[in-house]
């Protein structure tokens, strides 16, 4: 049986590229940037709530570190270093090897440093917080938006909730439906570069984690203004596309969770700069709608259908406590 030290030895010790003192001591060291704002964020992951129990443990130590980046990408931060806390059921090294592999690589490929963390026995549960920076002042918010302005999506919406709805024998999807959409559920791509591209362009950012209308509704809200969606326009997969007259199909284009496409706002005069944008991140970007003026007897944000009549919204996101 192995245990807690070597755990943390074998798994989750490796030498930082930028942090002054990694895994290892009491706590970890780094140089703060001169000129920069450190950007912090921490997302948890529970077994039976975020993932189903049995999950591969590779997808799940991936998607445990890019649910984090993509919160670093919606703010336009460049990740920089990240912790790990982590509750196990039992010290087995099978899952740990997957889970640390399924990390690792994420954490490789955009030069974070795993810099320390806690590991302890009880239900598993993943929590991770990822430490990023950006020039002073830089960072996108969700406050930034204003009206007139455009309302955008990265990539398409809707696979992951169709994946769960599969799983879930909610839905039926055929062999090249259920692959794309499985792996938009279990690997997703947090929009990095595309959030640092946006910083001198788009005005307000969300990463579609809960759904577009809750997490555009944030942006609304923080903002202070109102939006109309078109839902035509709104961009999804032929998986999605399929059903997207179904009540079903529906719900998961503007209410289903775990997308981690960017949703961001940006002035009318900057459409041109946005396309081209997008294009260098190497992400198609959408534009969906435009931020209005908040109308007394209106809600703030309404979805009109291919025929102009507005949507009648049931169910707008996740909510762990609703
Ligand atoms: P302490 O008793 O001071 O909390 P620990 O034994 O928990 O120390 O941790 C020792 C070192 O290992 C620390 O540097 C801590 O940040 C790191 N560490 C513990 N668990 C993890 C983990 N799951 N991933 C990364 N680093 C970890
Ligand atoms: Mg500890």
């Amino acid at each position: 049986m192995l245990s807690e030290f070597e755990i943390v030895h074998r798994f989750f010790t490796h030498r930082p590229r930028r942090a002054v003192l990694g895994v290892g001591d009491d706590a970890a060291l780094v140089r703060p940037p001169r000129g920069r704002e450190l950007v912090l964020s921490t997302d948890l992951l529970v077994e039976g709530v975020h993932f189903l129990r049995g999950a591969e443990p590779q997808a799940l130590g991936h998607k445990a570190l890019a649910v984090n980046l993509s919160d670093l990408a919606a703010m336009g931060a460049t990740p920089r270093y990240a912790m790990l806390a982590l509750v196990l059921p039992r010290a087995d090294a099978r899952w740990l090897t997957g889970f640390a592999r399924g990390f690792m690589m994420l954490a490789r490929r955009f030069e974070v440093d795993l810099v320390g963390g806690d590991t302890t026995r009880g239900p598993l549960a993943i929590c991770v917080q990822a430490i990023g920076e950006v020039p002073r002042g830089k960072a996108l918010q969700r406050a930034g938006a204003r009206v007139g302005d455009d309302v955008w999506v990265s990539g398409t919406l809707g696979d992951a909730a169709l994946a769960l709805a599969a799983l879930q024998q909610r839905v039926r999807l055929d062999r090249a439906e259920l692959k794309h959409c499985s792996q938009r559920l279990h690997r997703p791509q947090p929009r990095i570069v595309l959030g640092l591209a946006l910083r001198d362009v788009a005005t307000g950012a969300i990463d579609v984690s809960d759904g577009l209308l809750a997490d555009l509704g944030h942006i609304l809200e923080c903002s202070k203004v109102a939006a109309h969606l078109e839902f035509a326009a709104i961009p999804c997969s032929p998986a999605v596309r399929r059903r997207r007259d179904s009540v079903l199909g529906r719900n998961a284009l503007l209410a289903g969770g775990d997308d981690y496409e960017l949703c961001f706002t940006a002035p009318r005069r900057a459409r041109q700069r946005v396309i081209a944008t997008g294009r260098r991140a190497g992400v198609k970007v959408t534009r969906i709608g435009s931020i209005e003026r908040r109308a007394r007897g209106w809600p703030d944000l309404v979805v009109f259908g291919a025929d102009g009549a507005p949507l009648k919204i049931s169910h707008a996101g996740y909510d762990h406590f609703r």
